[in-house]
């Protein structure tokens, strides 16, 4: 069936196969939820976006599962911010472009530095109980930063900000929570080189009822997060698959960078603890790493041992993972004593002891794990897209704040910076939502009876993600990688066109798309550089350059 509403159903999908919902839309009696802005994702970038916007406009927000879930409550460290004494944008500004390793936007860095005050004096305003010492707020000093620039709620940063803002998010007149709600597409009005082509609002599944509903909207904001379920090992939450860097570059938006992921060393092994990072400092205490036998490796890879950075520790425990064909490698810190380790680290100790180790007796299991996806839907400085009225900010977004490499504690950072400066924009120049838009049509689709292909999909995936395109790459491994994720992809587009849509079948269509992105992108690096190693092309180009993959219509 044609779409009566051609101009509005030229939404993103052009491939044969994501046509067949696209030609099969209708029109008719439907429901259709307006706001002035819709933003997808209840993280700190989306809440921020939103109780800044909800004092000038009716504000829908969409979130896949809970309000809480997400990678904003689980931020332990804090957030970089030039307050002391002694330090200054500038200093801050460097630091941000050495970790970057020659790829981080000057422009964009230096405007979130210098916008970084005013984004913790927002945050105490809104009543975050940040740490204080003799009544200033205390900063603490983390890797990479030359100065004492952390700001933070004791150990549990993300979870205080989140606590002082969600009653705010929920109590508030003009703001509606969609609580698993997902982002299924957005919808646009043609292609991206056609001139006035504008994002009008979004396909969402209500997870409750099965059903896709449609939202029209002035603006729409997607601050869905990272992408760290790419990987077999992460220390993401579940709902980090990338949706909305797949669905932008779906619509056509340019997607920046996607080769540099960054990778935590430490994240614990076990079959029951998902996601939980064994903090850096049982190593900066003198906690040594060691193979199944009991061998000490580091020393054989930097001369700082254990000390070394973040990504020399996590390309060592990979090199000798594979070259042992090992599952784990062990954080041993037992010699320091039960005593010492209770009280420097009461709650890795408390979480280790319930899942059977003693990390007082015994060395703790540990892989490296995918933490934190620099790159992202291309941005500007108020975080416009390359399609009028879509935003991307936060972990999502490519401002060109991180370049090659994060800086710790600059994303919390970039999340509310941006996500005002988003706001801000918006709020100058408004926009009405359009009263008609095509309804979903989901009546030549049936019910999947193969749920068992798909979960096998996510597990294939994520484990040839983690072998071949991890944290040390090389030719053929990614070659091998961009096959089977063709193979994968059709397999993907078939289920999707047929199928009834789930939450599974579309995250996982999404970190499809996601991991064509991150493996094309590393493909056309013939360098090391930050994050990305490889083998092949083990050295560093005199001339920095991103990689910019265009959106999927151009
Ligand atoms: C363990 C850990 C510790 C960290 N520590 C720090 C730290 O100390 N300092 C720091 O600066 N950074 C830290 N980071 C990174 C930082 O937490 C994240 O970069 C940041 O929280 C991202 O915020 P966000 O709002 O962009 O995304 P998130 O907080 O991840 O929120 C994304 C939201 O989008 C929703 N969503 C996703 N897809 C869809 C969809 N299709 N439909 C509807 N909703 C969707 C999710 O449900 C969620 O609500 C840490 C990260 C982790 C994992």
């Amino acid at each position: 069936m044609s779409c009566p509403l051609h101009w509005a159903c030229d939404t993103a999908p052009l491939d044969a196969y994501w046509r067949f919902r696209l030609n099969s839309f209708i029109s008719g009696a439907f429901s259709l939820n307006s706001f002035d802005v819709i933003i997808v994702g209840s993280g700190l970038a989306g809440a921020t976006a939103a109780l800044r916007l909800a004092q000038h406009f009716r504000v829908a927000v969409l979130t896949k599962r809970s309000l809480e879930d997400g990678a904003s409550g689980w931020a332990q460290g804090g957030i970089a911010a030039v307050i002391g004494k002694n330090d200054s944008f500038d200093s801050h500004v460097e630091d941000t472009l050495k970790a970057g390793a020659g790829l981080c936007d000057p422009e964009a860095t230096r405007f979130i530095v210098e916008h970084a005050p005013d984004a913790i004096r927002w945050l105490s305003e809104q009543g975050v109980p940040f740490t204080l010492e003799e009544g200033h707020l205390h900063l603490t000093r983390e890797g990479g930063h030359t100065h004492r620039r952390i700001v933070h709620a004791a150990d549990a940063t993300g979870a205080a900000v989140q606590n002082q803002l969600y009653p705010k998010l929920k109590a508030h007149p003009n703001i509606t929570l969609f609580d698993h709600y997902m982002l299924v597409d957005l919808i646009t009005t043609g292609k991206l080189k056609q001139i006035g082509k504008r994002c009008l609002g979004l396909y969402a599944l209500n997870e409750l009822t099965g059903e896709v509903e449609t939202f029209s909207a002035g603006h729409t904001i997607l601050a869905t997060g990272g992408a760290g379920k790419v990987y077999l090992y992460t220390t993401n939450p579940d709902t980090a698959t990338g949706d909305g860097i797949a669905s932008a570059w779906r619509a056509g938006c340019r997607v920046g960078n996607m080769e540099f992921i960054q990778f935590h060393p430490t994240c614990l092994y076990h079959p029951h603890a998902k996601s939980f990072l064994i903090s850096e400092a049982v190593r900066g205490e003198g906690g040594v790493l060691r193979l199944p036998d009991g061998t000490r490796f580091m020393p054989d890879h930097d001369q700082r041992a254990e000390l070394a950075s973040r990504d020399i520790v996590a390309r060592a425990i990979d090199f000798e993972m594979k070259r042992h064909g090992v599952d784990c490698v062990y954080l041993d810190i037992t010699h320091k004593g039960e005593a010492f380790i209770r009280e420097h680290f009461p709650t890795i100790y408390q979480r280790c002891l319930a899942l059977g180790i003693d990390m007082a007796r015994d060395p703790i299991p540990v892989v490296p794990a995918a933490h934190y996806t620099c790159g992202g839907i291309v941005t500007d400085l108020s975080g416009r897209t390359d399609l009028d009225r879509l935003y991307a900010v936060g972990e999502t977004a490519y401002t060109g704040l991180h370049g090659a490499n994060r800086l710790a504690s600059n994303s919390l950072l970039e999340c509310v910076v941006m996500a005002t400066a988003a706001s801000q924009y918006i709020q100058a120049t408004p926009s009405s939502p359009v009263s008609q838009l095509p309804a979903w049509d989901s009546s030549q689709v049936t019910d999947a009876d193969e749920e068992v292909v798909i979960s096998h999909n996510w597990d294939e995936l994520r484990r040839f993600m983690w072998d071949y395109v991890g944290i040390v790459r090389t030719d053929k491994r990614l070659e091998r990688a961009a096959h089977r994720l063709k193979l994968l992809s059709e397999e993907i587009l078939e289920f999707y066109a047929n199928f009834h849509v789930s939450r599974d079948l579309l995250e996982l269509r999404n970190l499809v798309m996601v991991s064509e992105l991150i493996v094309r992108s590393a493909q056309s690096r013939h360098e090391s550089r930050g994050l990305h190693y490889s083998r092949d092309y083990p050295f560093t180009l005199d001339k920095a350059e991103p990689t910019i993959c265009p959106g999927m219509d151009e």
